[in-house]
This record gives structure tokens, C-alpha cells and sequence, in this order.
């Protein structure tokens, strides 16, 4: 099997401490619905195959420590500071029994060698990076999630556990459900009136990546701190899961990593 390769964010190349990318459905051993690379347990796939997925993505960038959560679109955050509070919860490589996972939608720390996974298939993940305080973090940013702003709980939980500053903290946005795709017919009931006007005029049609980007900027990261991968899931289901396009369908996975 070809080692997968990563979409990485430009301004996080930048940095010799930080490891991180998004891994598209290319290479990987699930056939079928679930096709490359699913790194999704919950999602009908065999189990072993995606055990065996989950291995070859942190091969392919050098990681052999990394925490998956049970992401139930809240807004729950597994602040991670010591070796004491993730432990059971690391998931070491294949065969890897856990005692732990945490139910969450977002994850923060400053712990070397940790990575941190957020797996989607519609929704956006959202990894930020403080280079001084080097602290890092990834978000599982859903519909659910942009309305109850779980980004902006997120940058809240570093600068008030973490002492990061906003200003600093760089921010990826993982390819996700676009503005192309984004349709809500119960617009009304399922997203509050505060962000209609992400909605275009004439049709129930929303830019989720744009809530984004003014939730990370309400919380003082700066418009040039944010880089958004923008391709579409349900557009490109050659390279991404999507659960709009496709209810039984893999989740892909956006990694990231303190190094040194
Ligand atoms: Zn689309």
C-alpha cells in the first residue's frame, strides 16, 4: 500500500515543531461504501480494516501516539495536560485496547508526541496552533457545532487553560460541506436567526466555512491567521467521505502534532 500524503495548510508548513494534515480517501484498505482511507469505527467498516487505516495515516507522518474522541457534536473539550489525563487514551497502533475515550468535539494540548484526530465527512475540522506557547488543538466543527460555536469555546479553553493569546494562534479549516452543497430546508428550526445571514438571499443554501471564520475572529484571531482548504466534500466524493452524498460512507481524518 502507497503511504497517503496529506493535505497540509501552507502557513502551518511554516513551523519545524508541528506535524499535522488532512488525509483525503486516497490509498487505505476499506473497499466498498467505505472505499481508501476510513478511519471511522462507528461508520459499518470492518473494524481490523480500519485499525489498519488508522496505522498507515500516522506511519505516514511519523506519528505512534494519537487521541481519537467519540465526537457526539457538543461542545465538550478534552483539555489534555499531562501524560495522567490521557491515559487508556491513547491509541498506540493496531490491536490497541483502550480504557478510555473521551466524549468530545474538540481537544487542546501541549503534550509533545500527541496527536490529535478529528474525523469528519461533511463537517469542518478546524486545528489551531499557538507557535509560542505551543499549544495545539483540533476542532470538530459540524452544523451543530457552529451554532452552539464550539471554535470559540475552543480558543477560550487555550487562552484561559493555556495562556495563549489570540493574535497568535494560527488556524486550518479542513475541506467540508460548501456553500455549493450546504443546503438547510429546516433552516428555521435547526439554525438560530443570528446566523441567517450566512444564508444566501433566495435559497436555504448557508457558507458554514464563513461562520468560522468570524467565530475564530470574534475570539481575536486575525483574518490573516486562517487558511481554509475550501474543496467540498459532497462535490468531491472522489477525494472525501461525505454524508450528504452518501449515508454509509467512511470518516476522513485532520491530524495534528507537537513535534519538538
Ligand atoms: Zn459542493
Amino acid at each position: 500500500m502507497a503511504m497517503p500524503k496529506p493535505l497540509t495548510f501552507d502557513h502551518l508548513n511554516l513551523f519545524p515543531g508541528l506535524v499535522h494534515g488532512v488525509f483525503s480517501r486516497a490509498e487505505g484498505y476499506s473497499n466498498g461504501s467505505f472505499q481508501g482511507l476510513n478511519v471511522g469505527l462507528s461508520t459499518g467498516d470492518d473494524p481490523d480494516i480500519v485499525n489498519r487505516n488508522r496505522a498507515l495515516m500516522l506511519s505516514s507522518i511519523g506519528l505512534t501516539r494519537v487521541l481519537f474522541l467519540n465526537q457526539v457534536h457538543g461542545t465538550d473539550i478534552a483539555v489534555i495536560k499531562s501524560e495522567k489525563d490521557v491515559a487508556g487514551a491513547v491509541w498506540k497502533g493496531q490491536g490497541a485496547a483502550l480504557s478510555k475515550i473521551f466524549n468530545a468535539d474538540a481537544a487542546v494540548t501541549n503534550l509533545k508526541g500527541l496527536g490529535l484526530v478529528i474525523q469528519v465527512a461533511d463537517c469542518q475540522a478546524v486545528v489551531l496552533y499557538d507557535p509560542q506557547k505551543k499549544v495545539i488543538a483540533n476542532v470538530h466543527s459540524g452544523w451543530r457545532g457552529s451554532v452552539a460555536n464550539i471554535i470559540g469555546r475552543c480558543i477560550d479553553t487555550m487562552v484561559t487553560r493555556f495562556g495563549c493569546n489570540p493574535e497568535r494562534i494560527r488556524a486550518g479549516i479542513s475541506p467540508s460541506l460548501g456553500p455549493c452543497c450546504a443546503q438547510f430546508i429546516n433552516y428555521k428550526q435547526e439554525i438560530p436567526k443570528s446566523l441567517w445571514h450566512y444564508k444566501e438571499k433566495d435559497r436555504p443554501y448557508f457558507d458554514f466555512r464563513q461562520i468560522s471564520r468570524d467565530q475564530l475572529g470574534a475570539q481575536g484571531v486575525l483574518d490573516e491567521h486562517i487558511e481554509t482548504m475550501g474543496l467540498c466534500t459532497r462535490c468531491r466524493t472522489d477525494l472525501f467521505y461525505s454524508f450528504r452524498a452518501n449515508k454509509t460512507t467512511g470518516r476522513f481524518a485532520a491530524v495534528i502534532a507537537l513535534t519538538i
